[in-house]
């Protein structure tokens, strides 16, 4: 019987699936975190909206050192459910979102979301997929001379039943309150230190 409202395994699976090298645990700028205001590339400065979502690029090995994720990365479900919506309403990529079993006291159901993804080879809306199963690639935007380092950005968000799938848009669901957007760490299990970012 699986249970959606423990913490899961997705730092983990994404550290064993994608054999990260002598991983010791992951690595944060502030303005990865969710709710934050601040970017953690380029320059700095402000977000044009407080973050969504939790921005997942770096760790730091049995040394200290900073590791960036880079090249073919999978990204894992984070627990089992059926695929909702793939959108592609992201500048950067699409974004799966994953409906899972888990309900809040308003009965609204919980979604994972995983953006700037390229979806697995056949993947499809109302497709069963389970917990650590991959449902992604890391979307590689170095050909894009973008500021902003390739990374994997995840959300969750509880949403009713009959959401309208054209309103999965980030700048919606930020401020509809049919959606409650939530810290994707009261979901993860997930050993980390966070730093400020400081432009070179
Ligand atoms: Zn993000």
């Amino acid at each position: 019987m699986e249970n959606d409202d423990t913490k899961n395994r997705f730092c983990e699976d994404l550290v064993k699936h994608n054999r990260l090298r002598d991983f010791s645990k992951w690595f944060f700028y502030s303005g990865m975190l969710y709710g934050s205001s601040d970017k953690w590339w380029g320059k700095g400065g402000e977000r044009p909206d407080a973050h969504e979502g939790l921005d997942i690029c770096y760790y730091l090995d049995s040394k200290d050192k900073l590791i960036q994720l880079q090249g073919l990365l999978w990204i894992p479900a984070m627990y089992s459910g059926t695929v909702f919506e793939i959108s592609d309403d992201d500048y950067l990529g699409k974004s799966i979102f994953i409906r899972h079993g888990a309900r809040d006291s308003n009965n609204l159901i919980l979604h994972s979301v995983y953006a700037h993804s390229v979806p697995a080879r056949g993947l499809c809306v109302n497709q069963t997929v389970k917990q650590g199963e991959i449902i992604a690639a890391m979307a590689d935007i170095s050909e894009r001379n973008l500021s902003i380092p390739a990374h994997i950005h995840v959300s969750m968000v509880f949403l009713p039943e009959d959401y309208p799938k054209d309103k999965l848009k980030w700048q919606i669901l930020a401020l509809t309150y049919q959606a409650r957007l939530v810290d994707p760490f009261a979901y993860l299990d997930c050993d980390y230190t966070v730093k400020p970012y400081v432009p070179l």
